[in-house]
């Protein structure tokens, strides 16, 4: 196992981080002797970073977690990360409520890295500085309740840079994979957050296994052509490690031999030092994925904003994901965001009001006006649509 810092000067963390959203299930319910099991394996292999959420597992993965911690007598020597539901926080005293719940699951008095979890938008973190988040933080770094501070990001790169320079953040969590090199906070992300000393964390290096599972028999060709030893996620995962900037990558593991070829990639991945050729490789399969896109939208962003508040490069990052991977996953994350279930905004293509505007500062002159209809037309199901206005106009009115 190799080791980075997170902070600088502070304690080195195992460059692979063990996700805690994914453990192994029996029917609901995880399977906590086998997860037990899977967890102390890669503890031995040296994995002393730890992650996990309010919500996963509706609640049981902090309590299994601190289950493990607790059984083999390690909380000195590994490191928890957990995070603050922001997104149910609408009144002050929750915010300690909901941490203290957390202390009580986890079965310990401390967390070392605790985020704000999933902050989309700048409003987002507003909201949260309104409800005293900062006192709450100040108050707690001082009592040695939290260690370190954080938040993880899933949106636009514009709103990523703003919540990142708007507090001496400790660290961040983001997306980054290889197709995603310019998606969400991206590469630029990646860049500014060194430029601030704010460490970073990755998940869904494999977006969600589907860069491993899903990946198409061309793709796999051509990794195999290379060497035939390396799975699609060995490659995936090399190619995040290979970025120094990068400190630690979450893996949702429950599989075995996953875990043990996670290991082996994280150990043999030093920074820098994928040669040319291996560059190569993973430059064609990410033409390979170009191919079978329907848009070419690199996800650079200088379309945007739309004044009429449509999200173009998601809307075309679902539509591609629907042709990259099939089955529905890119259908539904456009109709749950198109109806404001994830951020409380309407984003979808049907605001589009054909103004024109984005047209001009598209690199790779996409008729975007055109495409926005494709998509929507391709995307949207009017009966899943139906129901995630309703749970958007339920969860909006909670928020209120
Ligand atoms: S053409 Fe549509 S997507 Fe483009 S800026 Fe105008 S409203 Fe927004
Ligand atoms: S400007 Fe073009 S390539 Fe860039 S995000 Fe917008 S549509 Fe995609």
């Amino acid at each position: 196992m190799q080791y980075r810092s997170l902070i600088k000067g502070s304690e080195e963390l195992s460059v692979l981080g063990y996700g805690c959203m994914r453990f192994p299930t029996k029917g609901n319910r995880i399977d906590e002797e086998k997860a037990l099991e899977q967890m102390l394996y890669a503890y031995n292999e040296g994995v002393n970073y730890y992650d996990t959420a309010y919500p996963y597992h509706g609640g049981r993965s902090e309590v299994v977690l601190g289950k493990f911690i607790k059984k083999n007598n390690i909380r000195d020597k590994v490191y928890i990360a957990d995070k603050l539901p922001a997104f149910l926080v609408n009144r002050q005293e929750q915010i300690e409520k909901y941490f203290y719940t957390q202390l009580e699951r986890l079965d310990t008095h401390y967390i070392d890295y605790y985020l704000m979890h999933m902050l989309e938008t700048m409003e987002s973190w507003e909201k949260l500085k309104k409800l005293g988040i900062l006192d709450f933080i100040e108050e707690k770094k001082k009592s040695g309740q939290i260690r370190h501070i954080g938040f993880s990001f899933h949106g636009k790169q514009e709103e990523f840079i703003k919540i990142l320079e708007d507090y001496p953040w400790d660290f961040c969590q983001i997306q980054f994979n290889y197709l995603d090199e310019y998606n969400q906070a991206g590469l630029e992300g990646l860049n500014r957050a060194d430029e601030l000393g704010i460490g970073v964390v990755v998940m869904e290096p494999l977006r969600g296994g589907n860069l491993a599972a899903k990946a198409p028999d061309k793709a796999i060709e051509r990794f195999h052509e290379f060497d035939k030893s390396r799975s699609a996620a060995y490659w995936a995962l090399r190619w995040i490690w290979n970025h120094e900037k990068v400190s630690v990558v979450l893996s949702g593991m429950n599989v075995d031999e996953h875990i043990k070829e996670n290991i082996r990639v994280a150990s043999e991945t030093h920074p820098n030092s994928m040669s040319d050729e291996e560059i190569k490789v993973v430059d064609d399969v990410k033409e390979i994925y170009r191919s079978l896109m329907k848009v070419p939208c690199t996800g650079c962003n200088y379309c945007m904003p739309c004044p009429f508040g449509v999200d173009i490069p998601g809307t075309f990052a679902s539509y591609n994901d629907k042709y990259f991977f099939g089955g529905r996953q890119g259908q539904f994350m456009y109709i749950a965001r198109a109806a404001g279930v994830t951020s409380g905004e309407k984003v979808g293509a049907d605001l589009c009001t054909d103004c024109g505007k984005c047209e001009h500062h598209c690199p790779q002159t996409i008729k975007i006006r055109d495409e926005l209809k494709n998509a929507h037309k391709d995307l949207n199901i009017p009966v899943v649509r139906f129901g995630m206005n309703v749970a958007a106009r339920v969860m909006n009115r909670r928020k209120k």
